[in-house]
This record gives structure tokens, sequence and C-alpha cells, in this order.
């Protein structure tokens, strides 16, 4: 554990002082840049570092295998091509209605209203998503407005990204009241792995905002490993809890990071401990560059089952995969489909 003082920091600083070079990564974290094989710096160009201190501080220094510093170290195993891993693997090119907008299911849709992220999750299902081209502006409200008004059916948003907690508090605000004024919407979902990275992030204004709007929110987190969950970490998730605001965990299940039974129950204890409900534990997204972090069906089934076994079912995730065009998430444990 690298000594340093995250807990001090406002989390707008440490978001404008992210690790962006790997050789500096591993130098914090006392690892050879030999770590580094042939092909991971053009990885890191394709797909660049992004990784805050408050972080890096929970990778244990010296461990080239840490499960945290998997998820962000580029590999040269990303440049690899594999059959049925690509670009857009959930097809979302046909989900976007207008900038920002993408409506995959009926009663919701989701708003990216940025393409930040705090943190560069190294197998993430939108690492080539066209953000720049999509982002709604200010002027676009009306547009979204009018699109959520004919289709009577939608009653959530849902604020993924990019990362939505990476905007101001301001600016959250500001999209919070927009969609308040619709009284078709009565749920609003945040999606945000700040809170984990930059625990700092769950600030007393943005605890004011969330609690005070007429919208019932909730807060999705995305953590895949009890490493992540520091006491810090931990204490700012349990104050949202306080404060009545619902909040939930969603997890990948990644080789060598999460896969096997004993980290996935310990993190149910851990976000429990914290005030958060295990959600989702999603099989990997075929994107291309993420093939290295794929477990078989038949491994995947053996782990989840080992997990029902040893869990109370309110701490067991629901296993899913998304699938392009599915009008749902598929559950996946005992499903033929799998
Ligand atoms: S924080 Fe979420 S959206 Fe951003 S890179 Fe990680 S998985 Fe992808």
């Amino acid at each position: 554990m690298i000594n340093y003082l995250y807990q001090e920091q406002n989390w707008q600083s440490q978001l404008s002082d992210l690790i962006t070079d790997p050789l500096e990564l591993l130098e914090t974290l006392k690892l050879s840049p030999d770590q580094l094989l042939s092909g991971a710096i053009l990885a890191s160009e394709q797909f660049k570092l992004r990784v805050p201190r408050a972080f890096a501080a929970k990778i244990q220094a010296g461990n080239p295998q840490d499960p945290l510093l998997l998820q962000v170290l580029p590999h040269h195993l990303e440049l690899e091509d594999h059959a049925g891993f690509v670009t857009d693997p959930l097809d979302e090119e046909h989900a976007n209605q207008q900038p920002g907008v993408l409506h995959k299911y009926q009663s919701r849709f989701l708003l990216t209203l940025t393409g930040a992220c705090a943190v560069h999750c190294r197998y993430c299902f939108r690492r080539h998503f066209p953000y720049q081209e999509n982002l709604p502006k200010s002027e676009d409200w009306l547009n979204i407005q009018r699109y959520i008004q004919s289709q009577p059916d939608i009653n959530e948003v849902i604020l993924s990204g990019g990362d939505p907690l990476t905007l101001s508090n301001r600016k959250l605000k500001l999209w919070i009241e927009r969609l308040e004024t619709l009284p078709q919407i009565k749920f609003l979902r945040i999606h945000s792995r700040v809170p984990i990275v930059i625990p700092n992030r769950v600030d007393e204004e943005l605890i004011s905002i969330l609690k005070n709007s007429r919208l019932r929110i909730i807060l999705v987190v995305h953590s895949n490993h009890a490493s992540e969950l520091d006491d810090f970490t931990c204490s700012k998730l349990s104050q949202l809890a306080k404060e009545q605001i619902t909040v939930l965990n969603q997890a990948v299940l990644l080789k060598g990071v999460n896969d096997t039974a004993d980290v996935l129950v310990n993190l149910s204890y851990r976000l429990f401990d914290a005030g958060v409900m295990p959600y989702y534990l999603h099989v990997l997204d075929k994107v291309k560059g993420a093939h290295h972090f794929d477990r078989t069906p038949e491994d995947i089934s053996q782990i989840y089952a080992e997990v029902l076994a040893r869990l109370p079912g309110y701490l067991v995730p629901k296993l899913v995969r998304e699938i392009a065009g599915e009008k749902n998430k598929t559950p996946l444990f005992g499903v033929s489909t799998f």
C-alpha cells in the first residue's frame, strides 16, 4: 500500500491528477517496467491508462498479480483478435436514438452525459464507443424531452457513460432538475465507479442532491473485489445508505481478478457491511481487447454454484449476460442459452 493522503484531498483535484503513464503506475507500485510486455504501451495508446491515486493506493505494492492492478494495467494481449470479440458487442450503435440516448429496454433508457471516466477498466464493453459523436449538449435537452414524452412507457432514466459522477455537482443537479420536470419519470438510476475509485466523490453536496430529489434515486456502483472496499470507501458508501439512498453493486466476472467463489463471497459480505446490496454479476461482454479476462461457461457455472451454496440468497448477485437486441438482461444460471 502506498502512503497517499487521498482521504484529505477533494475529488476534483484527484480527478485532475490521475496516473496516465503505465510506467509511473509501475514505479509507484514498486514494480519493474518489464511488467509491460511488448505491445502493452500500444494497448495503452489505443485505450489510455487512467488510474486515480486513491485506487492505486489500494493496490498491493510489489504484486504484479494484484487483482486491482490487473483491471487497469494495459496488457499486450489486448491487441489480439479473437473470434466473436468485437468493438460493439452489445450493438449499441443501433440503440443510439439521438445524442446521449441509448434506448434498449422498454421502461427505461440510458442517458450518456459524458464519455469521461475516472478509471479506465481494460474489460470495459464501451472502450471503443464513439462518445464524442454522442454527447448531448445543453440545447439537446428539448429533443431528449420530446423523445421521453413520445414514449409513455418510460418511467426511469439511467445516467451512464462514461461515468456520470465525473460531472460537477452543478451539472448533475441541472440534469436531475430537468428530468424532474417530466411527471412520467419516477426513478433515476446512476451507474458509477467513481465512489469506488475516488471515494471522496461522495461529498455533502452530492448526498444533498440525491436525497432531496423528487425522483427515487438508485446509485449502482461497480466494485469487483473486496480489496477495492477499504474502510474509507466503505464509510463513504455507508453515508449514502444512512441517508436512505439505495446503493447497489454490479460486478463483472473477470479471469484472474474475481473468478473464485472465495473472492465473490468476500465481496458480497464487504458490500453488505457498507450498506450496499449485490445486484448483478455480469459475464464478460465480448469486447475486442478483453478476451484474456474471459472464462468458459462451464467454469462460470461452477464458480456461481459455489457462491449460491455459500451465501444467503439476499447476498447473491444475479448472474447475467447482456445480449444485443434482448429486452432485458438474460439470467444465466441454469439457463440453456448460457
Ligand atoms: S468506469 Fe465503467 S464505463 Fe468507465 S471504463 Fe470502467 S467499466 Fe467502462
